[in-house]
């Protein structure tokens, strides 16, 4: 079964590697790949620790656990992305990620910016 993220290799190959490292993740993508992974398992832990300490909702963890087990994750596109190799310090990544909500079917469309601070990836919110 492949990965919650999308990728062919299982989840235990591949997000819960980053599930229990903290999100120490090569690129931008993979991390970005690894929190959908924690919101289609609501790990709102993991959510906190890869989000950025400047824009981390702290306080909307609880809110963001509840929502993230309310809806149905469907599946994950990635679209496009702008540096986040190993050797950037900043990256984004497009995306869509589907889900059912009250019987619809729904789609965050997100350029996410990420950071790398001391060698680790971070979620810093929208892109511009
Ligand atoms: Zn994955």
């Amino acid at each position: 079964m492949n990965c919650h993220c999308g990728n062919t290799e299982t989840y235990q190959e591949c997000c819960e590697v980053f599930h229990r490292n903290n999100g120490k993740t090569d690129t931008a993508e993979q991390l970005m790949r690894s929190r959908y992974s924690a919101f289609v398992l609501a790990n709102g832990d993991y959510l906190m620790v890869t989000h950025h300490s400047s824009t981390r909702p702290t306080k909307d963890k609880k809110a963001i656990v509840k929502w993230a087990k309310s809806v149905q994750w469907i599946r994950l596109e990635v679209l496009e992305t702008t540096n986040g190799t190993e050797i950037d310090n900043k990256g984004t990544v497009t995306f869509n990620a589907y889900f059912f909500e009250n019987g619809n079917v729904e789609v965050i469309h997100e350029k996410s910016a990420f950071v790398k601070e001391n060698g680790h990836w971070f979620y810093l919110g929208l892109s511009d």
